[in-house]
């Protein structure tokens, strides 16, 4: 087999890579990069990305983060596509929402551990514990030669279990490890995050000692943290209010162990911006499908105390207007990056004039240093190449057998 890491040998985001055997490939992820242009332009030079090539067989996306799937849409149309059956149906969802989103044409599905053939290739995926729904690892076998690809991983979500599972019963002989250290360097290497289940308790104390509205601000593909969230407001005795995108999204889970919208003590918000998609779109059967849970704009201010909204700054024209923000609150429930970019500055001004406090909540999507440690050390890999991360050049301090390739340069596997 030959690589091409086309990005990610240098940066978190904008991952791809193109894998060829016996003149036929595959490419894993084409994501959007953190910094460039959202554009065709920024699609990698692959063959058969911007023209019909039969010998590219499939591009594969290992989890729905626009990272790793976000210039898909501008793929040919008919690109065989493979991703989990929950990641598509979630994009495709998403896709009526937002301009994130994207439906595909000609889609096989990865399933945990079971190998799937793509001309001389097998892959076979294993499912991540991630803060994206249906994440996999991948391992890839041609030419007698195995390449593990990690996707984006951690150890601390609500699937910790997974990830132990892969520790104790990992793929063998592996030759190569595509390795994601999206924390390398973030965070002091001794640092553990805290898991997921015990963000419970910070979200309950912030709830309880707020007499107004809760407003979350996290992503509504975060499911991990959705459920974190939900239990909390259960605790707590409030009602949880979302939107119908964030309800669409938990539909597109297909998975009846996760909290729905049909749900008790969950409420269905129609935001202005949505309810103008719906009637553009004449899609008055979605809106129909959660009548029964609606919450409308008039009935915010008096159950704002008995409530908690999972919240976006898109929102905040819709709350103002309902006249529902005495004594309310924001938890953040994101990458702290985020909030000291300049496009937020709006949204700062915005808790600012309405005298919001906000306060922090939240775990890496990521792997420490210490659970990256422990599955390198199971993969056991002959050589180990840093990927999706901004300090690969420092893999070397902290892992045996690494080497650091470049963007856009074929290597063979030896
Ligand atoms: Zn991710």
């Amino acid at each position: 087999m030959r690589v091409c890491i086309h990005r990610g040998t240098q940066e978190v985001g904008g991952t791809c890579i193109e894998i060829e055997s016996g003149g036929k490939r595959i490419v894993l992820d084409v994501g959007l990069p953190l910094e460039a242009e959202d554009s065709e332009a920024s699609l990698p030079q692959v063959k058969g990305f911007r023209e019909r090539e039969s010998s590219l067989l499939a591009v594969v996306i290992s989890h729905p983060h626009q990272d790793h799937y976000g210039l898909a849409k501008y793929l040919l149309p008919d690109t065989p596509m493979i991703m989990g059956a929950a990641a598509e149906r979630i994009l495709k969802a998403a896709s009526f929402f937002t301009p994130a989103g994207v439906a595909f044409q000609r889609v096989r599905h990865l399933e945990h551990r079971v190998p799937l053939s793509i001309g001389p290739f097998t892959l076979t995926p294993f499912l991540n514990d991630h803060s994206a729904y249906d994440a996999y690892s991948l391992l890839i076998e041609a030419d007698g030669q195995r390449v593990f690809y990690s996707g984006d991983l951690r150890g601390h979500g609500r699937k910790a279990r997974i990830f132990q599972q892969i520790l104790k019963n990992p793929p063998e002989d592996i030759d190569v490890l595509l390795m994601e250290g999206t924390t390398i360097g973030r965070v002091s290497a001794a640092k553990q995050f805290p898991a997921e289940r015990e963000l419970e308790a910070c979200f309950l104390e912030q709830i309880r000692q707020t007499p107004g509205l809760v407003l979350v601000w996290a992503s509504a593909q975060n499911i991990d943290r959705f459920v974190t969230m939900f239990k909390a407001c259960k605790k707590s005795g409030r009602q949880l209010m979302i939107d119908m995108y964030t309800a669409e999204i938990l539909r597109a889970t297909g998975n009846p162990k996760l909290p729905q919208a049909t749900w008790d003590g969950i409420k269905v918000f129609l935001p202005q911006s949505q309810k103008r998609q719906i009637i553009k779109a004449k899609l008055f059967s979605l809106a129909e499908c959660y009548k029964a849970a609606r919450i409308y704009p008039e009935q915010l201010a008096e159950q704002a105390s008995s409530s908690v909204m999972l919240f976006r700054p898109s929102m905040s024209r819709d709350l103002e207007k309902a006249a529902c923000l005495k004594g309310a609150h924001v938890i953040y429930s994101l990458w702290p990056g985020y909030l000291k970019r300049k496009e937020q500055y709006p949204f700062l001004e915005w808790l600012e004039r309405h005298h919001i406090p906000l306060t922090h909540c939240h775990t890496s999507g990521h792997a420490s240093l210490l659970d990256l440690q422990a599955f390198a050390q199971a993969i056991n890999p002959k050589m180990l190449v840093p990927i999706h991360s901004f300090e690969t050049g420092r893999f070397k301090e902290f892992f045996d057998r690494v080497e650091q390739k470049e963007d856009g340069k074929w290597w063979e596997i030896s």
